[in-house]
């Protein structure tokens, strides 16, 4: 396998900037352009998990000072010999260092191929491969503590002890049908369904964290909506903590759709401000209109605003019934003043209603409350391992359809090497979760989506 390199460190100035090498030649190259100067070790005489003070130097040109750290395999990261140079984090010389090492022979590393290389040299399973991307791109303590969990084998574990299970009672199965004429007692059906039903269980347990993992990672598209100068502005400001978008007093001025993502507990709001929902004539405001039209349509939670101080109007009413049904939200504002609105209509018709004062900074507490029950984000356990992405859901359910085949066959009383071939390829989606038999093409794919260095 070829030699690969890559600067590890994000792209930019620093104090410190780490480049990778990985591969058979890593130690060589790094002896072509490394003098130490703390040690009279060459780079490949030098012990695994050693580092040395030195000059990166190469046809009499000094480039920087460095430290060189030097791994053995297997003993590494990727499980191959891996050199790692950290110089001074100026773009110009680290990515002249990195020219340097391709000229003596290394190749640039493609996304994620220090982690695959991990993978492929079974350093790890590709759970916790998967898990690294989601460390780096955590965002909050919640997402964090979910992939430092999975990067500990939580999920592994869980998946691999189904799996064992599966592969006993296919051993069992396979038995009796490979060898007939041997002595061996057939199956019973009512342990197998056992076996089986428990093992669909926590499958179907896994599963059904998926929803509330993907809120904690990835946030969840919130759309606020009212008509103007209901406090929408003000509410959003006051959720990211700055001044985001213009907050006035002429009613419309919120033209177009402004994004930023806000972390309210455990949960990350994607925002959007809009225009709100008022008919009109202005051409740039109905553009903002009907986007907060769509985005009632398509946003996966809805804080709907209203103003406390003032009657309900027609657009209070339009927009309350379009959210009706939807993950919705009804956020009463401006309780800081004399309250003027039908706060019982709007209570009929959401499921949740918070009162706040956008100004005042008030009811932030209570919205965060409604918003944790709302998605059940206090009811998971993130160090039992959730589920990361689509793919690994799409493992779990194609496994446990198989599982629920293959006890419908038992009742209905299929041959047993029929019932074997149905928990087979259950058994096979849960390879394929965990790598143990993955195609290269799911392998790279899931690769494709890791950073440059990683
Ligand atoms: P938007 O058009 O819905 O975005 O509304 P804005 O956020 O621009 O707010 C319109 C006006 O209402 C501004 O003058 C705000 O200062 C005021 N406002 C917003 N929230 C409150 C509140 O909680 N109490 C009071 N008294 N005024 C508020």
């Amino acid at each position: 396998m070829s030699t690969i390199a890559a600067i590890s460190t994000p792209v930019g100035t620093g104090g410190i900037s780490v480049i990778r090498i990985s591969g058979e030649n890593s130690l060589k190259i790094a002896g072509e352009i490394f003098e130490p100067v703390s040690t009279r070790l060459a780079p490949e005489e030098m012990e695994g998990y050693t580092c040395a003070y030195g000059k990166i130097v190469s046809d009499g040109e000094y480039y920087d000072d460095c430290v060189l750290t030097v791994f053995k395999s297997p003993r590494s990261y990727t499980g191959e010999n891996i050199a790692e140079i950290s110089c001074h984090g100026g773009i110009f010389v680290t990515e002249s260092i990195l020219q340097l090492i391709y000229s003596k022979g290394a190749v640039p590393a493609g996304p994620g191929e220090f982690t695959k290389r991990a993978f492929l040299n079974g350093k790890t399973d590709l759970i916790r491969a998967e898990a690294v991307m989601d460390v780096i791109s955590a965002q909050g303590k919640a997402s964090s503590r979910c992939a430092a969990a999975l990067r500990q084998g939580a999920l592994f574990t869980r998946i691999n002890a189904v799996s064992v299970k599966l592969i006993h009672l296919l051993g069992e199965i396979g038995a009796w049908v490979d060898y007939p004429e041997e002595d061996i007692p057939e199956v019973d059906s009512g342990a197998m369904l056992e076996t089986l039903g428990t093992a669909a269980q926590e499958l179907e347990m896994i599963l059904s964290t998926y929803d509330c993992g993907k809120i904690i990672r990835e946030g969840v598209d919130t759309a606020i909506v009212g008509k103007p100068n209901v406090g929408k502005s003000t509410l959003m400001n006051l959720l990211s903590g700055c001044e985001r978008s213009i907050v006035t007093d002429i009613a419309g001025t919120t033209r177009d759709i402004v994004e930023e993502s806000v972390r309210l507990g455990d949960i990350v709001l994607r925002l959007s401000d809009t225009a709100g929902i008022r008919a009109t004539e202005d051409v740039v405001e109905s553009f903002g209109v009907k986007k907060a039209g769509e985005k009632i349509e398509t946003a996966e939670l809805i804080l709907a605003v209203f103003d406390n101080s003032a009657a309900l109007t027609p657009e209070d009413i339009e927009i309350a019934d379009k959210c009706a049904g939807k993950n919705a939200v009804a956020v009463i504002n401006k309780t800081d003043r004399e309250p003027a609105l039908d706060t019982d209509y709007i209570e009929s018709r959401f499921s949740r209603t918070v009162y706040i004062s956008a100004v005042k900074g008030e009811g932030l507490q209570q919205l965060q409350e409604v918003l944790t029950d709302l998605f059940k984000t206090d009811s998971i356990d993130y160090n039992a391992g959730v589920l990361a992405n689509e793919r690994q859901r799409s493992c779990v359910r194609n496994s446990l359809n198989a599982l629920r085949e293959s006890m419908d066959a038992i009742k209905q009383g299929y041959t047993l090497d029929a019932v074997n071939i149905i928990i087979d390829e259950a058994e096979n989606y849960l390879l394929e979760l965990t790598g143990e038999k993955a195609s290269e093409a799911v392998v790279n794919e899931v690769f494709s989506h890791f950073c440059v260095g990683k």
